[in-house]
């Protein structure tokens, strides 16, 4: 999608730190990482948010958890626990609407987040 920066990350029009690549989905560095380990994954294809996603993306969305999971083995944060989520809205803190789930790790994680 035009005007979207995760759509020109994933085009390579954009350059980012690639920590993993598939057909179906694209993994990088965040740009302002929150914690000693931040990977962004997203969809290759242009989904907004969960709340954009169909039944028909399902595989989709069970593959990029998977993905979440194959990069926090990559990047050796499997035995201290790390935390998956994904921003939903402005009010969730959603600030880039190209459908994404953070990967953080690598220091102990606080509950409830802020
Ligand atoms: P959100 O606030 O939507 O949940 O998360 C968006 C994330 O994207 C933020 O953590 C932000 O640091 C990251 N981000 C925004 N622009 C860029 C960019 O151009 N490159 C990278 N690598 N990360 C970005
Ligand atoms: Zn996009």
């Amino acid at each position: 999608m035009k005007d979207c920066i995760f759509c020109r990350i994933v085009s390579h029009g954009t350059p980012a730190k690639v920590v993993y690549e598939d057909e179906l989905a694209l993994a990088f560095e965040d740009l302002n990482p929150q914690a000693p380990v931040h990977v962004l994954v997203v969809p290759k294809r242009h989904i907004e948010s969960v709340e954009h996603a169909d039944s028909g993306d399902s595989a989709l969305l069970g593959h990029l958890v998977r993905t979440c999971a194959t990069v926090a083995r990559k990047k050796g944060i499997v035995d201290m626990g790390y935390r998956v989520v994904t921003n939903t809205g402005p009010s969730a803190g959603q600030s880039v609407f190209h459908l994404h789930f953070h990967v953080l790790g690598g220091r102990r994680m606080t509950w409830p987040p802020g």
